[in-house]
């Protein structure tokens, strides 16, 4: 990045955005544009050309020399596949074409990405259609033109499609309950996503040195060091200059790409670091998130350096998340989280509160699906925040609030002002740093919720479909009975109160890592689903399929190919770790301990012989030569297990779960401790130790 450039100049700078297209459109085809991304009216092919030729002006002025539909296949990564610009122009010249056509629809050869069976039963290929409520940019000398990606039969093979559609669902269904308080104004109700970003920053040549890191992203083995996170000094700690390097680089590298990086920070666990863009539109939100995770690999490479986002790249030493923080705001620039100030304004916000309550309460399993990914199993529901079981925090303040409605008492504010709600104004929920808890899934943190339990590899598109499409069903809930009401305000504070009260189980401001809360939740009927195994089967049941189905947002044959998707995706990456895991075994470690060994004995032979006393080099030889047979018999088994995984992909998951992580966890347990009592010099690969105190 160019170090002359000013922020202002620099941010945005590699954007086809909205003053782009100001400055570059005939106003009759920015007014277009404008009306299809406000309204939802269509653009006519005259008008796509038209972008499509400022476009492509703007990107090859930009050094771009081709254009990619870029979009997000039901892996959770993304998809490009690149065409250049040039056409022949006669007598061997080329010129720089893009129509309309190919802005507005692609055909990726897409028979390799997953469909979970839908591609199989409809048509054979996908395209590719322009999201024109997202901006294109230049990544690489490629125009990126963010797309939604479906079967020619419409089903959606993507991410994007059902976010987009939850996005318009929330939208409509938040309008009505606008529209009871008197609200003629608001067109559009948004959801606002800021995603928090966790991620590990290690060395580039010791990361080549370990096949685990190289083939899954995270270790398999390694002793605890003699230091970790004990000290946690490393928590917004100085950042060192190397880290220091990377960060602005990041940042710069984002900024020109319209991301808005706002916070950067150590964690708790050394190495580990957090980057927040400012929040926005869900689906720029995840668009944005995505890039920002390829180009925080990419900038990281730059530096000698590599960035891992695995959720839990190292045992015992914190893991990474991705607090996914979820808001809704109008048009008009309200956000319909945050308490008024006026009793009506509360009277509101309370509404939209009960509808959340409830919607998380409804569809605890279906949200704990959503973050269910193998990778995330090592943080959730293994002794780590947050729990693997669906809570909501609401702080002292609030808590007190619902408390004294659900007891039709008056309410003490911490002033002592005693308030009548619905009738006094609530005083404002401060958002207290003090007060923050962090063990909690789901907390309040004065005007949005922030969901904790996403895994920081994953795209955050499921979890904020889930998060919309929940809170369209209750608001619609509300608004079919509201909109019947003779006394709105009468009934309202019924609905509230009843709310409330039905659903203030789920409501939790405690501890959420204790295991007295867990033996609580199971009392108040809430799921504990604590690994991936437990929580996929949760995305198809009668319940939430209905859900889903009755708002538009999937239909039965893309939740079952989704469901498919991540279950066959489960057994795929334990069997890569259990693989890569026998080949370190094999091929690093025995080899290693076994000449380790060898070399004891003959230490010990040759002392022996001249009357040097030897136990040590005995002793310890002996306790090696145990560990090595059990680790050998541990890779058997391992190994053996592997060759029966059943068929079935349900089977095979359950399988994988209750036979291969218990096989590796054994294997691991045995190299562990050899790796505490071989030599350096032998050890075949980098420490815990050498690896988080790299860089
Ligand atoms: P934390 O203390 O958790 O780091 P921050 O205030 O830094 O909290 O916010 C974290 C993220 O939440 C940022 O990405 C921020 O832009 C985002 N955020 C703030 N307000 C909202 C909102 N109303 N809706 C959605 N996200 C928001
Ligand atoms: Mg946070």
């Amino acid at each position: 990045m160019s170090e002359t450039k000013k922020l202002p100049e620099l941010f945005g700078s590699l954007v086809f955005n909205e003053e782009t297209m100001k400055e570059r459109l005939s106003s009759a085809s920015y007014g277009a544009w404008k009306r299809c991304v406000t309204e939802g009216t269509s653009l006519d092919i005259s008008t796509a050309n038209e972008i499509a030729e400022a476009m492509k002006q703007w990107a090859v002025e930009k050094g771009a020399t081709h254009y990619t539909h870029w979009f997000q296949p039901m892996t959770g990564v993304t998809a490009e596949k690149h065409d250049s610009f040039i056409a022949p122009a006669g007598g061997g010249k080329i010129m720089m074409e893009f129509s309309g056509k190919e802005l507005v629809r692609g055909e990726p050869d897409a028979s390799s990405f997953p469909s979970g069976g839908l591609r199989a039963t409809f048509e054979a290929r996908g395209y590719t259609a322009w999201d024109p409520t997202s901006f294109a940019f230049i990544k690489e000398g490629s125009l990126c033109i963010p797309t939604i990606f479906c079967s020619y039969s419409g089903e959606a093979l993507d991410k994007k499609t059902p976010l987009l559609r939850s996005m318009d669902e929330v939208s409509r269904q938040a309008i009505r309950i606008l529209r009871l308080f008197g609200d003629t104004e608001t067109k559009r109700v948004t959801a606002q996503v800021g995603p928090e970003q966790e991620y590990f920053l290690i060395d580039k040549a010791l990361y080549a040195k370990r096949e685990d890191l190289r083939m899954t992203g995270r270790t398999l083995f390694g002793a605890k060091p003699p230091r970790g996170q004990e000290l946690e000094d490393h928590y917004f700690g100085a950042i060192r200059p190397r880290v220091a390097a990377y960060m602005k680089d990041l940042d710069e590298t984002l900024w020109a790409l319209g991301v808005l990086s706002k916070t950067k920070h150590n964690e708790v666990a050394p190495s580990q670091h957090e980057m927040a863009p400012i929040y926005s539109d869900a689906n720029t939100a995840c668009d944005q998130n995505q890039l920002a995770m390829e180009i925080m690999k990419k900038v990281a490479d730059r530096h000698g350096l590599v960035c891992l986002l695995h959720e839990k790249p190292f045992a015992g030493v914190n893991g990474s998340g991705k607090h996914d923080n979820w808001s809704l705001g109008t048009d008009t620039g309200k956000n319909l989280f945050k308490p008024g100030s006026t009793p009506s304004q509360n009277a509101q916000f309370l509404l939209f509160l009960a509808a959340f309550i409830k919607g998380v309460d409804d569809y605890q399993d279906f949200l704990r699906a959503t973050v269910a990914f193998p990778g995330n199993d090592h943080r959730l529901g293994a002794q780590e925040a947050p729990p693997a079981v669906i809570s909501i925090f609401l702080g002292d303040e609030l808590t007190a609030v619902v408390d004294a409605i659900i007891q039709g008492t008056e309410y003490q504010d911490s002033g002592k002002r005693t308030l009548k709600i619905g009738v006094d104004s609530l005083p404002a929920i401060r958002q207290d740093n003090t007060d923050r808890n962090r063990t909690s899934p789901m907390a309040f943190t004065g005007n949005k919720f922030e969901f904790r339990m996403p895994g920081s590899s994953m795209s955050i598109s499921g979890p904020n479909i889930a998060l919309n499409t929940i809170m369209a069903e209750e608001l619609e809930q509300f608004a079919d009975e509201l909109e019947k009401s003779k006394d709105f305000q009468a009934d309202l504070q019924k609905l509230i109160r009843r709310v409330f009260t039905e659903h203030q189980r789920i409501i939790f401001n405690g501890n959420g890592y204790d295991d007295a809360w867990l033996k609580e939740a199971e009392k108040r009927g809430l799921y504990n689903l604590p690994s991936t195994a437990e929580a996929l089967p949760m995305y198809t049941t009668k319940k939430n399929m209905d859900l889903f189905v009755k708002h538009g947002i999937y239909t039965k044959e893309e939740i079952n190919a989704r469901a498919e998707i991540h279950i066959e995706n489960y057994t795929t990456v334990i069997s890569i770790e259990a693989k890569t895991m026998v080949d370190m075994i094999r091929h690093e470690i025995l080899p290693a301990v076994s000449s380790y060994a060898d070399q004891l004995c003959q230490r010990a032979y040759h002392k022996d012989a001249q009357g040097v006393p030897c136990k040590y080099e005995t002793a310890t030889a002996k306790e090696i030569g145990k560990l090595t047979d059990a680790l050998a018999s541990a890779c058997e088994k391992l190994e053996r297990d592997l060759t029966k995984t059943p068929a079935d992909p349900k089977k095979a998951m359950t399988y994988s779960h209750d036979v291969l992580i218990p096989d590796m966890d054994k294997a691991r347990e045995a190299a562990d401790q050899l790796e505490t009592m071989t030599a350096s010099d032998y050890w075949p690969f980098p420490t815990y130790a050498d690896l988080l105190f790299s860089v």
